[in-house]
């Protein structure tokens, strides 16, 4: 968690404001701002160099009442139980505005996974798995990639579960390699729901996105793909970054080119010359139309936000500004579109992945991103709805929706026994 920021803490608050717009009953707010599984594991792994050494992960499973849960695991250093819970929290309410048939989860393990082999990583997946085997499943938890995870993982996620069932289950895991009973444009759903929600918004704020300027954080799946699509569209993307640090032209960068060319070098896109080097602190403070924040949590904050130069903010990341930040932009008047919004395309195409492998019939790409396009332009639609009813922000918008659909669905189905 960078800047001490506590995303839970985050994840409550907004909750909060929704509650208060829902006139929600104290009790089922109760309920909501807690999850209702947290699995803790310590596993040891044989490293390759013969020694062992014990890792903790996680999986929290925040409300199942519309569906089996669903969320990504994250491989990450700085990972931890609170940070874990907040993003099955965020899970929850982005699956129902979308109005998809899940709950929220998330899991993660506490790495750095530059340090470790291949095999190590391979080793560290199937234990992990093996351990939370047991709340995991295609009808009960599905996993899905996340920070530091890939398709690779994901394989190795889909193959450990099926040895201990006996036989070959796809549905446990989404993202998976399509040879594997993964789904045509899963990989490239996050980033390319990023961006139709960005078209959406840019009507909003007047902007032309073939014809403005876009700056990225973070250049990893979903960074890497809203800015070639946002590239594609013939907008100029000035500004990416990743773990290491930002790189700068107001001319443009080629993105086609950092990701074919560079992204994969030990240097990433640091390496490219034709650029200004500077911080991930600066990238967030340059002059632009459109800033996507596509890494970590809590990036936008109260000491910063001020310094924001751009028109819109269409978050990628789960969790990039936090409620101190969203006041600042708000004020500003810089239009916000949520995480929970913004980067649903990638647990659409997760859930359309899983409907094909129950079904063992898989659909072809161009049907995939229209049903992934009409989904994100309807969400964004009802969120502009509730907005406008509500007079309020599109993150509390969104939370209404959300929260709503899930309260009422807990509360239909009656609180057991
Ligand atoms: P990834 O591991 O593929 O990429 C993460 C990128 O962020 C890398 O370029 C990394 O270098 C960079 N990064 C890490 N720490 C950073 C820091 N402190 N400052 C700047 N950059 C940093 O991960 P991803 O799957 O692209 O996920 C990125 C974000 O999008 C996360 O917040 C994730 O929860 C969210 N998200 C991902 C998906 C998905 O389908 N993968 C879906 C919805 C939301």
């Amino acid at each position: 968690m960078s800047h001490h920021v506590n995303v839970l803490e985050m994840a409550r608050q907004q909750l909060a404001v929704a509650a208060r717009y829902l006139d929600l009953d104290e009790g089922l707010h109760a309920v909501l701002a807690r999850p209702k599984c947290q699995m803790i594991v310590n596993f040891p792994v044989v490293l390759d160099n013969g020694q062992v050494e014990c890792f903790e992960g996680f999986r929290v499973q925040h409300n199942a009442s519309r569906g089996p849960t669903k969320g990504g695991i994250r491989y990450h250093h700085d990972v931890d139980l609170d940070e874990t819970t907040a993003l099955a929290m965020w899970m929850t309410w982005k699956c129902a505005v979308v109005n998809i048939p899940y709950g929220g989860a998330k899991g993660s393990v506490r790495i750095n996974v530059k340090k470790y082999s291949r095999r190590e990583i391979e080793k560290l997946t199937r234990r992990f798995v093996s351990e939370i085997t047991a709340i995991i499943g295609e009808r009960a938890d599905i996993p899905a990639p996340d920070i530091g995870t890939n398709e690779q993982v994901m394989a190795w996620i889909m193959d450990t579960f099926s040895m201990h069932a006996g036989h070959t289950t796809p549905g446990v895991v989404t993202g998976k390699p399509i040879a594997l009973g993964g789904s045509e444009g899963r990989k490239e759903a996050t980033g390319r729901g990023v961006i139709v929600a960005a078209e959406e918004a840019a009507k909003l704020c007047n902007i032309d996105l073939g014809n403005c300027s876009v700056v990225v954080q973070g250049f990893g799946n979903v960074g890497s793909v809203a800015a070639m699509l946002a590239e594609r569209n013939g907008a100029t993307v000035v500004g990416v970054s990743d773990a290491r640090g930002a790189i700068y032209n107001p001319k443009g960068l080629p993105i086609a080119e950092l990701y074919e060319r560079y992204s994969g070098r030990d240097g990433g896109i640091q390496e490219y010359k034709d650029c200004e080097r500077i911080t991930n602190e600066e990238l967030l403070a340059l002059p632009c139309d459109v800033l996507i924040p596509s890494a970590i949590a809590a990036q936008i904050r109260g000491d910063n936000a001020g310094n924001v130069k751009a028109k819109m903010i269409v978050e990628g990341a789960n969790g990039p500004t936090t409620p101190e930040a969203d006041h600042i932009l708000n004020d500003k008047g810089i239009l916000c579109v949520p995480d929970i919004l913004a980067n649903a395309g990638g647990v659409v195409v997760s859930y359309f992945e899983w409907v094909q492998d129950l079904q063992n019939f898989f659909w072809e790409e161009g049907e995939v991103n229209n049903k992934l396009e009409r989904i994100m332009r309807r969400s964004f639609h009802a969120v502009q709805a509730a907005m406008a009813e509500h007079k309020t922000d599109m993150r509390t918008a969104a939370h209404i929706i959300g929260v709503k659909r899930v309260a009422d669905a807990t509360m239909t189905r009656g609180i057991y026994p």
